[in-house]
């Protein structure tokens, strides 16, 4: 058994090993009591805790066996399978999320050139901005976390691409597509709506797509499907944008194994549909039954309040019962006193409910 170090999970932990897809941790009994062992809840990354679908397994394993080769430039295979799946739409593939984001900003944005971001919110994009050496301005969104449409135009006015992402991370709350579609309408650049966990809300912008050519929606394996180790993240893109990007990308935007199980992935759609139904049955759970206030969310966690407490304090006490969530202090733009729980197996979150109730 690999001993591993789970971060955030540290106090009193003498080792983490994995066995049996799990993380278990051994910390010292009290008093001389010995040894505890326990499953360690890893609810602060997001992640689906279902492995992938038997059929993404299955194409990965033959993709590996002609691994020798090459993949397609254009991930042909991976694209008609996403048509298939979404309609005739444009697309663009990368190293999850991640990367499609980080190929869309270098481009399209030149050093010096503005990019402007709805915060508080995922931290990559102003990351990647910075390194391609753009000038980042953040625009606030209101007090309950919702998008103010008119300070949004009114920030993204010289901004060659903006970020705004729904369901928002680390808030959980989702921008209405009429709000989505009067920013569209009003800025002059182009505006990445970042739908990572766009599956696990009830709300489509696809449509979207179709009216406006300035509109980018990124997606992710990483989440629904249940393929975060593999790294596929895709976007709808105007077809202007597929020609350049392909130019700024790194030569093969995906390797033929992560490619070919997405494809899996996609082709099992009974695998999404157990993952969203358990996500919504147990976030609904979380947010009625956790003595904090926990904000409304559309995706597969949930941010709560705890203050007096700061999250630090809290995600560390849940630590010590093994339990992991995110402290949102390194959020810029908010507060410190939330965590962010993933939803997670029904232990996991019921441990979380169990643990959180007596603090
Ligand atoms: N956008 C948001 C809002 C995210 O939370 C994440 C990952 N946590 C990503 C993008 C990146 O996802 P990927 O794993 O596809 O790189």
């Amino acid at each position: 058994m690999a001993k591993e170090s789970v971060s955030g999970y540290t106090s009193l932990v003498r080792d983490c090993y994995r066995s049996g897809g799990y993380v278990f941790a051994r910390r010292a009994g009290s008093a001389g009591e010995g040894e505890e062992t326990c499953r360690v809840a890893r609810l602060a990354s997001n992640e689906n805790p279902r492995p992938p679908s038997p059929l993404a397994v299955e194409l990965g394993c033959r993709a590996l066996r002609e691994a020798n080769r090459y993949p397609d430039e254009r991930m042909g295979d991976l694209v008609a399978a996403l048509q298939d799946y979404h309609g005739p739409y444009h697309f663009v593939t990368g190293v999850g999320m991640d990367g499609v984001i980080e190929t869309v900003i270098r481009t399209l944005v030149c050093p010096g050139e503005r990019v402007a971001v709805s915060t508080p919110t995922f931290s990559f994009y102003a990351l990647a901005a910075i390194a391609q050496g753009a000038d980042v301005v953040n625009i606030p969104r209101n007090s309950d976390f919702s998008v103010d449409t008119s300070s949004f135009v009114r920030g993204a006015k010289d901004a060659k691409v903006s970020f705004l992402c729904t369901p928002n991370n680390p808030t959980g709350n989702v921008t209405s597509p009429e709000d989505v579609e009067e920013i569209l309408s009003s800025i002059p650049g182009v505006l990445f709506l970042d739908n990572a966990y766009v599956e696990f809300c009830e709300t489509d912008y696809r449509p979207l797509m179709k009216k406006h050519g300035n509109l980018i929606l990124g997606r992710t394996f990483s989440k629904a499907f249940s393929l975060a180790g593999l790294r596929v993240g895709y976007a709808f893109v105007p077809e202007w944008l597929v020609s350049c990007y392909m130019r700024a990308a790194t030569p093969f935007t995906l390797n033929s194994v992560s490619a070919s199980a997405a494809i899996g992935a996609l082709g099992d759609r009974e695998h999404v549909r157990d993952t969203v139904a358990r996500v919504r049955r147990l976030r609904k759970k979380v947010i009625e039954e956790c003595r904090y206030p926990a904000f409304p969310s559309g995706a597969n966690f949930v941010m709560v309040d705890v203050s007096p407490s700061t999250g630090r304090e809290i995600a560390e006490r849940l630590s010590e019962h093994g339990v992991l969530v995110r402290s949102c202090e390194s959020f810029p733009g908010l507060g410190p006193h939330y965590i962010r729980v993933s939803i997670g197996e029904e232990w996991e979150n019921e441990r979380f409910l169990d643990v959180i109730n007596t603090l």
